[in-house]
């Protein structure tokens, strides 16, 4: 190539080998040196867009993997050599060999999520599906993956416009949250600035340029303001590092939208940050108290990341006090270890030679969690679902609870009960069925706060409801349920299916898929799953749908039989009467007893509706009557037809010969009494039914009754009546 511009190898080799003596434990040289000349050499004809040689950008990215985020050897060879497999002839075969199982292994890692995006269509919920489970099978994937990312937008400036956007939505939507879950603070930032600019270019200059505006006043006044506080800090011998924080241009856009704020009020609130140079955590809260002597502390604001580390290992606390003339300024304090961890989250670990921590374990779950949800997940359908409150939970802020043993819990904001059940285990929350917190009984869909402490109740019988889905937080809670019920589903629509199949068996019908395709659309379900899932509940009467023209079954439904029958003879003897005091007030019949005329029966005030006939021992009238016996009014009904009025009497009993004629025998040598309808049934030895009768009072009913429950083959004999109160 003619516009070739000369590197000076021999330079950069020496430069990246000075950075990784200084930043890491151990150094292959060797190693380091041939993975530097294959990378050259394979991407020696390739330049690119900026003009630049292509070998600057592999480069610059094992640069920054050993000067920003430094782990190991393998993590800066793994960088120079991640593009020579999508970009040049070599195979992963060919690193294997060469370089070893972990250098091919991460390369085919990054090398994989590049290729996964190169022109396609980024939000594709298999692409993340990939890139995810690439990126969790070592942790030097993300780093390297991130360095390069942060490279390519840092030379974003030479793609094409739409390119551009697409690449810095992507970074902002996955590149940036994930970075943050790693703890690589640094590279976050970066990345969220210049997504930032090429996304809200506007904005970005705008905020930009009011920062360059306001610079000089503010670091003037961080320098009043932390001037007392250096000098009581160094009378103690502390060593330490104080000075303005840096804010983060998009972190200012941010927090402007979520708060409706102006830039002014946004950034008026001021920044400073004391780094330690010390290992003890105690210190800190030393420091703490030093400045809260000096400053008025607002308490609400007050955050202790040092006995409660995010999620992400961060450590730090985070003081706001009143500065001279009545500014707002916020503190971070932390040792130059937290700082470290900040900064370059897992990166930082290897130096402090570190063994696990607990919120490394909580990474490793995590991890864990990324690789069973993707593993599993076989639809696209499931895969996009969790995807999408993945993303979501990538940004959520946190919360702190307690379990009953006081463990302590991290959980994004919002979560509920049920979030927190599922994070114990997925047991616990597949049967959880209430909760405590703090000592009291909640609803399951309460919003928990950091600090409270929640007890889950567990049933053996309880099961996931599909109503959870509409409050849950938690990737797992979202995906455990939908899981529960998509099973669930399978087996009802199973169990429907066999429903079925014995059941045209049994009638020696043949059914083809297409005719059961056809009837379930006839009978409006979208599909035959829906078909069989309502037969399995019973919602579907399959002798109704395979003979419809056969007549519909016309046992009585005594409650609706009754209401006819009461009503029928309620208007055959005319209006009840009301006493004198009340006459000329609309009356009409309560429904929770439904008197008939010959019960006894009283009046009742009420607010719109005139007065209601109740029974006498209507149990809702007695529980009325207790607060309001001043809106009971004495009623009767009217003295008609000889004071006759007409009885159902429900029987049953066995179906024995002459058993119809034994029955209206004893009624009708009563007293003469008439009988005005007999319905009686007979279902293989038993009969059940009901007869009408026409009596004079109560006490004529219950002889017959009485004479009814005498007769040998009688079981059961009881008034027809709405007693269902
Ligand atoms: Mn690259």
């Amino acid at each position: 190539m003619t516009n070739e511009v000369k590197l000076n190898t021999d330079k950069m080799l020496e430069d990246l080998l000075a950075m990784c003596r200084k930043n890491l434990r151990t150094v292959d040289e060797k190693l380091i040196t041939k993975a530097f000349n294959l990378s050259h050499e394979a991407h020696q004809n390739d330049i690119r867009i900026s003009g630049k040689p292509y070998f600057t950008h592999p480069y610059e990215v094992a640069m920054f993997v050993a000067e920003e985020i430094p782990l190991d050897d393998i993590s800066v060879v793994g960088a120079l050599l991640h593009d020579v497999v999508e970009d040049t002839g070599i195979s992963i075969k060919f690193l294997r060999t060469e370089f070893g199982d972990e250098v091919a292994d991460i390369v085919d890692g990054v090398t994989k999520i590049g290729g996964v995006f190169a022109g396609h269509e980024i939000t594709q919920a298999e692409n993340y599906r990939k890139m995810l489970l690439s990126m969790v099978k070592d942790i030097r994937v993300i780093l390297v993956k991130s360095a390069d990312r942060l490279h390519n937008m840092r030379t974003l400036d030479h793609l094409r416009p739409d390119k551009q956007r697409r690449i810095a939505k992507e970074t902002l939507e996955l590149y940036a949250p994930f970075a943050n879950r790693f703890g690589l603070g640094r590279v976050k930032w970066e990345l969220e600035d210049l997504a930032f600019k090429f996304l809200n270019k506007e904005a970005y200059n705008e905020i930009a340029r009011k920062i360059i505006l306001k610079r000089n006043e503010r670091e003037a006044y961080i320098n009043i303001f932390k001037e007392p506080i250096a000098k009581k800090l160094k009378d103690h011998g502390l060593e330490f590092e104080i000075g303005g924080r840096p804010k983060h241009l998009y972190s200012i856009y941010r927090k402007m939208i979520k708060l409706n704020a102006s830039f002014e009020e946004i950034y008026d609130l001021l920044a400073v940050r004391i780094i330690l140079e010390s290992n003890d955590d105690n210190e800190c809260f030393y420091v703490l108290g030093v400045i809260n002597q000096m400053y008025k502390p607002i308490s609400e604001r007050f955050k202790d990341y040092i006995s409660i580390p995010k999620k992400n290992n961060y450590q730090s606390i985070h003081n706001t006090v009143i500065g001279p003339d009545g500014k707002v300024v916020e503190i971070q304090i932390r040792t130059r270890k937290m700082h470290e961890i900040a900064e370059r989250g897992v990166a930082a670990h290897w130096k402090y030679k570190e063994s696990l921590t607990s919120t490394d374990a909580d990474l490793a779950d995590w991890v864990n969690w990324i690789r069973d949800a993707f593993e599993n997940a076989s639809k696209n359908e499931a895969t996009k679902e969790i995807l999408a409150s993945f993303k979501l939970n990538l940004y959520q802020d946190e919360i702190y609870v307690f379990t009953p043993n006081g463990d302590l819990k991290r959980l994004p904001r919002n979560s509920t009960p049920v979030d927190f059940a599922y994070e114990i285990h997925s047991n616990i929350g597949f049967h959880c069925i209430g909760a405590k917190v703090n000592g009291r009984i909640v609803p399951l869909d309460t919003r928990l706060n950091s600090g409270d402490q929640v007890e889950i109740i567990t049933s053996k019988n309880q099961s996931p409801n599909k109503s959870w889905l509409r409050f849950v937080t938690t990737h797992k809670a979202k995906a455990d349920i939908r899981k529960f019920l998509n099973r669930a589903e399978e087996k009802l629509v199973e169990t429907g299916r066999e429903l079925w199949i014995k059941k045209i068996k049994k009638l020696k019908l043949v059914f083809t898929s297409e005719d059961i395709s056809k009837l379930s659309r006839k009978l409006k379900y979208d599909n035959p799953g829906q078909f069989y899932r309502d037969i399995a509940l019973d919602k579907l009467n399959l002798d109704d749908v395979l003979s419809p023209e056969e007549t519909k079954d016309e046992q009585a439904v005594p409650e609706l039989e009754f209401d006819k029958f009461a009503d029928q003879e309620r208007k055959k003897i005319g209006n009840v009467i009301v006493d004198e005091e009340h006459k000329g007030i609309a009356t009409s019949f309560a429904k929770c007893c439904n008197p008939i005329p010959g019960d006894p029966i009283i009046g009742f005030i009420t607010i719109g509706e005139g007065i209601k006939i109740h029974k006498k021992d209507c149990k809702n009238l007695i529980s009325m009557a207790q607060t309001h016996s001043d809106r009971l009014v004495p009623v009767e009904w009217p003295h008609a037809n000889g004071s006759m009025f007409a009885a159902g009497i429900n029987l049953s009993g066995e179906d024995v010969p002459g058993i119809l004629k034994d029955i209206s025998n004893s009624i009708t040598t009563y007293k003469n009494t008439n009988i005005k309808a007999v319905n009686i049934n007979a279902v293989d030895s038993i009969f059940e039914g009901t007869v009408t009768v026409y009596v004079n009072d109560i006490e004529h009913l219950n002889r017959l009754m009485e004479r009814l429950k005498n007769l040998k083959s009688v079981y059961h004999v009881e008034r027809f009546e709405h007693n269902k109160q």
